[in-house]
């Protein structure tokens, strides 16, 4: 059980948390000598004993106490174990990178050797392999590795203390440290900073501590965008951009990228934040495939004989722009008759019903009309398997210039109106459309079939038959049942917010549903509380609240596995709950 350490938010696999100690450290924090006690390697005792008898066994929680460890290289297993040992306060012990030994329970790790990572392979391998093995609510340490280049792809990666021993080392082999890299102080012709280490050094000429003195500030300065990013669930974009300072950080970021289940494990359902994909890493986003995979896996498109494909729109949702209200209008009553598609990069297909969804609604892409091999092979991949699980009769797509190009090239039979939004362009459209929608079935009620495909997405196929069982009607962005009470509604956000109604019709789906003990919870249910929690809860999910005195509803601060696993920390913010 973890006493002394609790994460507050998460974006990603980069967490804020707190060490609570007598001070509290918030994280990612840089800690120092002042923090903790460590009674160093058991190579400089006799014996293990008495290196276990000068470990100190209380600091109250005054400071960390890092146990005893064994020094070794890093790819080295250690030569000797050493038995667990129980502290009063805040633990750390020292974990190895490459060795798969199960570890006791402590609330901080501290990675060996980890001074002596040299590439982005051994980097990203030795994190994800230590935070297999330490429980997910304890603090993960990396001694000096830290540098003001590398510390938000440290912190993205899911680490919460470093320290700042690299940039004090390196300040006396002259190395000068910036978010953009590492120089010899020697080749400056000018110093790019301003601050008081900086106006002295150019005045009084070279000194290390003068240096470290820069190079820390620069470290707490990084430290700070990077907590902030975290905050604003930004850090993604942030380290997208920040790796390209050097290429091990770029190859650090694609590696991480391919430890899909560590990623995927650990990205919220929702950002706040726009998703920016501006690099060619952004395709390979969770939030981008997880899209796609359940546009296709979770979405049906409702019973139609005419598709429509449309391009999309610099602004979001869609139907509030401007070439999307012309299309609506042109399309006039016919809208009724035909569902419509809309093909974008990097999410590929976005149906008309799922446009408010969080990332289709909340991303930017740089525009320039070329699409890239990587980005078309995506978009036909998908909608192949779209097309195979969704059939209409007839196709009509109004895009233009490479897209159009693109979808004559997969063989789509389609009729082609040329796209565009001038005035031409769209009786062209408008032509077409009442042309093949001659004969078509009328759609069912849209309103309803959104909701639907809501639920769907969300909860998984078939949440939608269940919601709007029986009679159901809106009323605005509510759908309510036929006494008039709320089953659920849209929340701005695009997201689902179910009543314990809904959640009641949704429970035989067994989906989304978090298992409590035999209490009624208040607020917050914290994660001590979970009995068991469906493992494909993300944070932010609508969760589906059940226990012998309790039902409800709530949204998930953690993911399901993470829910199992805590001691600490806020598992669901509850909205609704009701004795039973
Ligand atoms: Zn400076």
């Amino acid at each position: 059980m973890t006493k002394y350490f609790e994460v507050i938010r998460r974006d990603g696999p980069a967490r804020l948390g707190k060490l609570l100690m007598e001070e509290t450290i918030q994280t990612p924090a840089i800690i120092s000598k002042d923090d903790y006690l460590a009674a160093g390697s058991v190579f400089c005792f006799c014996s293990v004993g008495e290196a276990l008898a000068a470990t100190p066994t209380s600091t109250g929680n005054k400071k960390l106490v890092i146990l005893p460890h064994v020094p070794s290289a890093l790819h080295a297993k250690p030569t000797i174990d050493l038995p667990n040992q129980e502290l009063d306060g805040p633990k750390a012990m020292v974990v190895h990178p490459f060795c798969d030994d199960l570890m006791d329970r402590a609330d901080v790790y501290v990675m060996g050797s980890a001074g002596s990572i040299r590439n982005p392979r051994d980097l990203v391998g030795a994190v994800v392999g230590v935070r297999k093995r330490i429980p997910v609510d304890s603090a993960l340490y990396v001694p000096a590795l830290a540098t003001p280049a590398n510390l938000a792809f440290l912190v993205y990666l899911g680490i919460d203390l470093i320290d700042k021993t690299r940039v004090v080392v390196d300040a006396y082999y002259g190395r000068y440290h910036t978010r953009d890299g590492i120089k010899a102080l020697s080749e400056f012709d000018e110093l790019p900073c301003k601050c008081q280490y900086c106006l002295r050094l150019a005045k009084e000429g070279e000194d290390a501590k003068i240096l470290a003195g820069h190079n820390i500030l620069k470290l707490e300065e990084e430290l700070a965008v990077a907590r902030e990013m975290v905050r604003k669930e930004t850090i993604r974009e942030y380290v997208e951009r920040q790796v390209r300072v050097t290429s091990d950080l770029t190859a650090g970021l694609r590696l991480i990228d391919q430890e899909h289940v560590y990623i995927e494990g650990r990205t919220p359902q929702h950002r706040r934040s726009t998703l920016y994909a501006n690099t060619a890493e952004s395709l390979n986003r969770v939030e981008i495939t997880r899209f796609a995979e359940r546009v296709l896996n979770r979405y049906t498109a409702p019973k139609s004989d005419v598709l429509l494909l449309l391009p999309c729109s610099a602004r979001k949702p869609y139907s509030t722009s401007r070439s999307h209200r012309l299309f609506a209008m042109a399309l006039g009553s016919r809208r009724k008759y035909l569902h419509e598609l809309i093909l974008t990069s990097p999410l590929a297909l976005v149906p008309r019903e799922l446009e408010e969804v969080y990332p289709a609604a909340n991303y930017d892409v740089p525009v320039t009309g070329h699409w890239d091999l990587e980005e078309r092979a995506w978009l036909l991949r998908c909608l192949d398997a779209y097309l195979e699980k969704n059939r209409y009769a007839r196709i009509v797509a109004h895009l233009e210039g490479e897209l159009e190009q693109i979808m004559k090239d997969l063989g789509i039979d389609a009729v082609f109106t040329g796209g565009g939004t001038n005035d031409d362009a769209l009786a062209h459209l408008s032509d077409a459309v009442s042309e093949v929608c001659q004969g078509a079935a009328r759609l069912e009620d849209m309103r309803l079939g959104r909701y639907s495909a809501l639920a769907d997405y969300y909860f998984g196929s078939g949440a939608g038959d269940l919601l709007l069982a029986g009679k159901v009607k809106i009323k605005g962005r509510e759908i309510q049942n036929e006494k008039g009470r709320p089953v659920a509604m849209i929340t701005p956000n695009g997201t689902i917010a179910l009543s314990s109604d809904g959640a009641r019709r949704l429970e035989p789906l067994g989906k989304y549903i978090v298992t409590i003990g035999d209490f009624l919870p208040k607020g917050s249910l914290l994660a001590p509380g979970v009995v068991d929690a469906d493992e494909q809860i993300r944070p932010g999910d609508e969760v589906i609240i059940r226990g012998e005195k309790a039902f409800g509803v709530g949204r998930a601060k953690m993911s399901g596995w993470e829910m199992i696993k805590s001691t600490r920390g806020v598992a669901v913010d509850l909205k609704q709950i009701e004795k039973r």
